[in-house]
């Protein structure tokens, strides 16, 4: 284990909303990964949403996180998690810190998450969010990760957590032989997520399943909105 929840109550509400959540909308919706699983049922989720929200944090949906940004809904966490078919070794990129919460998953499953995001807010409300779950073995920038992490990679997998117009080449260039890269394509309601191989030579795509994200926001994404739009600081 990365990091100890010991400090959750283990027969609070949270808990057990939090074992309801892993059966009926993880397990019961086919994820198999048992680290996946484990990672979902150890992670408090309802300490990555605003106060005012805990109660609906393991409820079966994206929340907002201010910004107008959201926490991804949990069954979507763990399908793009169990995609990158992590083993404990890896070093992931993630590109949309957000709250932190998809970031804290991939911390359990991997040996270090080096996650970028955009909104300096977001950024320090998921550093504290970390500290707060003990979870040590994440870096994090503020940056536009539409250019990926260039002088950490290469990564042996990246997940992007906001809807991109394309895959950003930088990315691509980013991935390991090997390597896996989740991604939801497409415009700006709706888009397909991606998987991206890397092979010897090129790279090879599946296209997962039907997703909608907010917007990936950046030189290699959708356009900047006015900065007053989002509060950038
Ligand atoms: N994984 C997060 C999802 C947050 S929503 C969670 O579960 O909480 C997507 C996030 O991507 C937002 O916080 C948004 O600010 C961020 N984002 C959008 N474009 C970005 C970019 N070019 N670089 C870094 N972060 C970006």
């Amino acid at each position: 284990m990365k990091f100890s929840v010991a400090s959750q109550p283990k027969y609070s509400d949270y808990f057990r909303a939090r074992q309801r959540m892993v059966k009926e909308q993880i397990i019961g919706r086919g994820i198999k990964d048992p680290r996946v699983i484990a990672a979902m049922e150890q992670v408090p989720r309802h300490l990555f949403v605003p106060e005012t929200l805990q109660g609906q944090a393991y409820g079966d949906s994206a929340l907002p996180i201010g910004e107008g940004q959201t926490i991804s809904q949990p069954f979507m966490v763990a399908f793009m998690t169990e995609a990158l078919m992590l083993r404990g070794d890896e070093r992931v990129l993630e590109i949309g810190t957000g709250s932190g919460y998809q970031t804290a998953i991939l911390a359990k499953l991997a040996d270090r998450v080096y996650s970028v995001e955009r909104i300096r807010s977001l950024l320090e409300r998921a550093r504290k969010n970390f500290d707060q779950v003990q979870c040590r073995n994440v870096m994090t920038r503020l940056f536009d990760g539409s250019y990926g992490w260039k002088e950490e990679g290469p990564f042996d997998a990246i997940m992007v957590t906001a809807g991109a117009p394309s895959v950003p080449p930088p990315l691509l260039e980013q991935l390991k032989i090997g390597g896996v890269l989740v991604i939801p394509v497409g415009d700006k309601n709706s888009q397909r997520l991606l998987s991206v191989r890397r092979k010897k030579r090129g790279f090879s795509e599946e296209d997962l399943r039907e997703c909608s994200f907010v917007a990936l926001v950046g030189e290699h994404g959708w356009e900047k909105p006015p900065r007053k739009d989002y509060g950038l600081s």
